[in-house]
């Protein structure tokens, strides 16, 4: 029996632990013990745990943490034992642990304090592992480190590829090299490319590709064929198929990361791109982080998730962080008197308590009754690529349900036109869609290196359509040499700028009538001035010295004004 909350504990504890379980919720006495962990949240597992041997709980540590007795900690050591000092008195020295039988933590601070008394407190892997990877973050990867990356054996297969092929190690090693530096510098992809003479990788970070760096070129069919393995696929695929897509898992700081995989063939080999989908990146909330939208945002995003039926559509271009914000939405939508359920192709954020199904494109028409008789309030659909998937999302529209999707345009007003293309009739369109939306994400000035920079040269105010008031408005610009908070880049994270046009009973009229074009109602939107923008939020947080003009100028045109 497994507890499924990340640390190993033998048979008799275990029991001891569903037995604890079973104390504090007896109606769980007429389930299968087996089945018990399963039907409790980690959190509950923890405060059994914690009743069992007396230890406080705290679910979250990071403030409580001991920055200096952090950094003087070996990550490693850490890792393997699975806990961090918190904090220290003339007396005690506070640890919190992941497992609290595990005498790994308790023996490393009574060896390093013998005068201390070490004190446990207990607290999730996850949070655990969230405060050591702060500390071995600013120390690059330590060979422990490289080496706590596993990948996750499912099949023979990979079993054997472990046991047999043991001069293969070395190779492994550098490909865990490859991922865990593109987790730990936050990179959503990882390219390897072949040139004529030579092999390279490289990370895309915040948007932009970054430094390659070279891999002897003997190794490039090694490590194509070490890549195939971790999905089970023989090296012969590649000599069979142009494109070949796939998913794999790995286990970063105990954290299991999937990754999507992509290769095609080249000229010179191969192309492979790896995107990381990162847990801790796609929880994201709207409001917080990079969906940190201002208050007018928010407030006209909540308006139009209130709609009880219609279509509400994200569009821009990829990379643009459509399908996060749906997501975002999704999860402040899921409710458990809904069913929700997403068609998505493939499916990358998976939220609890939500219907999630991978779909392929060619699959869409066959199955749209069978969704429909499945009774969902909320669906989420990955895209509208075709007369398929438009024709579902208006269907379901009109049939009484909120359809939330995206589609490839980059105004907003151009998403009626774009269903017109696909063969959707304007008039249905006007009808159901209930919002169109554009999002851009925009990169933001790191806040250790960035210069201030006081006015706008008149040139510069004519380039960027400005009014008169920004000539003396202080602003922030990027460094071009960074620093290393920023790894040289002088720009650090990215913020997501959302324009909204809720279509209104009175403009969805006017446009199945074709009284208005879909373009002269964004420039009545934009007149009103009311509602945000790309280029009003945009402007605003360049304002706010979080962003430059040249980071807005890169994703939005500037030369038309408001
Ligand atoms: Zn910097």
């Amino acid at each position: 029996m497994n507890l499924n909350i990340g640390i190993n504990l033998n048979e008799t504890i275990t029991d001891a632990v569903v037995d604890q379980l079973i104390e504090c919720d007896p109606s769980l006495a007429e389930r299968s013990r087996e089945d018990i962990p399963r039907t409790c949240t980690a959190n509950r597992i923890l405060a059994a745990i914690g009743a069992l041997t007396s230890l406080p709980v705290f679910l979250k540590i990071k403030d409580f943490v001991d920055r200096n007795l952090l950094e003087e900690s070996d990550p490693s050591m850490l890792n393997r034992g699975m806990f961090v000092p918190l904090y220290r008195d003339t007396e005690q020295i506070y640890i919190a642990v992941a497992n609290p039988w595990d005498p790994t933590g308790e023996d490393t601070f009574s060896q390093q304090f013998p005068d201390l008394e070490v004190t446990k407190i207990l607290a999730p892997v996850a949070e655990i592992s969230q405060v050591i990877e702060t500390v071995s973050r600013t120390t690059g990867p330590s060979q422990s480190e490289l080496d706590a990356i596993e990948v996750e054996n499912s099949d023979d297969e990979i079993t054997d590829f472990n046991v047999t092929e043991k001069h293969a190690e070395p190779l492994a090693q550098l490909v865990a090299k490859i991922v865990s530096d593109g987790v730990k510098d936050r990179a959503s992809d990882i390219h390897i490319k072949c040139d004529k003479d030579r092999v390279h990788y490289s990370y895309r970070i915040d948007g932009d590709m970054g430094e390659k760096y070279e891999i002897p070129i003997k190794l490039k069919d090694r490590i194509d064929a070490f890549l195939l393995n971790l999905m089970g696929l023989p090296p012969e695929e590649r000599a069979k198929r142009p494109g070949i897509s796939g998913r794999f898992t790995v286990n970063y700081l105990r954290r299991s990361i999937d990754m999507r995989f992509e290769r095609h063939r080249t000229y010179r080999g191969y192309h492979v791109t790896m995107r990381i989908l990162d847990k801790s990146h796609f929880e994201a909330k709207l409001g917080v982080g990079s969906l940190a939208f201002d208050s007018a945002t928010l407030f006209e995003l909540e308006k139009v998730m209130a709609i009880p039926a219609g279509i509400i559509v994200m569009s821009g271009p990829t990379g643009s962080g459509k399908s996060t914000t749906l997501n975002a939405m999704l999860r402040e939508l899921n409710r458990p008197e809904d069913i929700i359920l997403t068609l998505e192709n493939p499916v990358e954020d998976e939220i609890q308590g939500v219907l999630h199904c991978d779909i392929k494109p060619n699959e869409f028409n066959p199955m749209i009754a069978s969704f429909m008789r499945s009774d969902p309030d909320i669906i989420l659909m990955g895209e509208v690529r075709d007369l398929d998937s438009a024709e579902l999302a208006i269907e379901a529209a009109i049939t009484g349900h909120k359809v939330l999707t995206t589609i490839h345009c980059p105004r907003a007003s151009q998403i009626i036109e774009r269903f017109e293309q696909l063969g959707i009739e304007r008039w249905k369109v006007a009808q159901t869609l209930k919002a169109a939306c554009a999002q851009r994400l925009i990169k933001l000035l790191c806040p250790y290196c960035k210069i201030k920079k006081t006015g706008l040269t008149e040139r510069e105010i004519r380039k960027f359509n400005l009014d008169d008031e920004w000539r003396d408005t202080p602003i922030y610009q990027r460094n071009n040499d960074g620093c290393g908070e920023c790894g040289g880049r002088g720009y650090l994270g990215r913020s997501a700028l959302l324009e909204i046009i809720p279509i209104t009973p009175e403009w969805s009229d006017q446009l199945s009538k074709g009284v208005i074009s879909p373009y002269e109602l964004e420039l009545a939107v934009r007149k009103e001035g009311i509602l945000p923008s790309l280029r009003k939020s945009g402007l605003q947080i360049v304002k706010e010295g979080r962003s430059d003009l040249e980071a807005l100028r890169k994703i939005i045109d500037m030369s038309a004004t408001e």
